[in-house]
């Protein structure tokens, strides 16, 4: 019964993901002139808890500020810096940028938890969890307040070693969090086995989901599992209020989505929590 639903899971997952095709393919060499010459820059989108209405953290999301076309969503380039080997030196800007960033919403008294993608190529190798302790080192941020997500899609591909990183990330106090849950093919055991701590559901099982009843089943079944794992559930892709309502009485700990904020420059941040706090009486009430 559980494994036809995890198949039903992933199917809809299938159905709701919309491939975003690259404009145009980038050679290795404009990859690696974007990180050299400064181009990538990052986007935050808050996390919301859903009971008090916190602003729980951010997720930085990469962007490619690029000399022609414009500002290139990482969907267009980042299977790319993989292909490479540039996704290291990808994920350590992303990291330096983003503690820098950190460090100035301190100073105006905003303090909240980061959390950065992390490619399952990277998971694959052994050294990974020194690797960002290395960068960590150099951002002065403290493990306890960086989650690395990393896409369910995409695991599984060499369960040991993975089940070895995870358990050392979490060892040094990182948090580690499943991205785009119910679009991949983990079986239950695996999630038993593997040390997650959060579980961030699809938005392809959020969006809508108060009025679609498959969405709504498979978004209660990732919930139920979340909690059954002890573990923080997180909606991503909560797009209006009808949105919002159905989470919010769901029970899931945290939401993400246009609906609270768009990817937004780390200068907006503390505008959108003005804001926020404003909405956020009618919102919780
Ligand atoms: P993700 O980690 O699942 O990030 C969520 C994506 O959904 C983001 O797209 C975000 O802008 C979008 N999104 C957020 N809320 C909503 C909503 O309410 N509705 C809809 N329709 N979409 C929403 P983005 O920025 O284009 O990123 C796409 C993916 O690229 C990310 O998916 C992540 O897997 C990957 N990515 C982004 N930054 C990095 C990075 O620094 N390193 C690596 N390895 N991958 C990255
Ligand atoms: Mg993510
Ligand atoms: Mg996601
Ligand atoms: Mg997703």
């Amino acid at each position: 019964c559980l494994q036809a639903m995890l198949r039903r899971w992933q199917e809809g997952g299938r159905h709701a993901r919309t491939a975003s095709a690259p404009a145009r393919g980038y050679t290795a060499a404009e990859l690696a002139r974007a990180i050299a010459e400064g181009q990538l820059l990052n986007h935050y989108q808050p996390k919301v808890d859903l009971r008090s209405g916190a602003f729980a953290g951010v997720e930085a999301l990469v962007r490619w500020q690029h000399p022609e076309d414009g500002l290139v969503f990482p969907d267009a380039f980042i299977p790319g810096m993989e292909a490479s080997g540039l996704i290291d030196e990808l994920t350590r800007g992303v990291l330096l940028r983003a503690a820098a960033d950190l460090r100035a919403l301190r100073a105006e008294g905003l303090r909240i938890r980061l959390a950065i993608n992390v490619s399952m190529d990277s998971l694959d190798r052994l050294g990974f969890p020194e690797l960002v302790c290395a960068m960590l080192d150099e951002t002065g941020l403290a493990p306890a307040e960086l989650i690395l997500e990393v896409t369910e899609s995409r695991l599984g591909s060499n369960p040991l070693t993975a089940l070895d990183i995870l358990a050392r990330l979490r060892l040094r106090q990182i948090g580690v969090s499943i991205d785009d849950f119910g679009t991949g093919h983990s079986s239950l055991r695996q999630l038993r086995d593997l040390p997650f701590d959060e579980l961030k559901i699809d938005r392809g099982f959020v969006t809508g989901a108060r009025k679609l009843p498959t969405r709504r089943a498979i978004f209660c079944g990732c919930l139920d599992m979340a909690r059954e794992l002890n573990i923080r559930s997180v909606a991503e892709g909560v797009e209006d209020r009808d949105d919002w309502d159905f989470v919010r009485s769901s029970g899931c700990d945290q939401a993400q989505g246009y609906f609270i904020s768009r990817p937004i420059p780390a200068a907006e941040l503390p505008a959108w929590h003005a804001r926020w706090q404003q909405r956020c009486g009618e919102l919780i009430g």
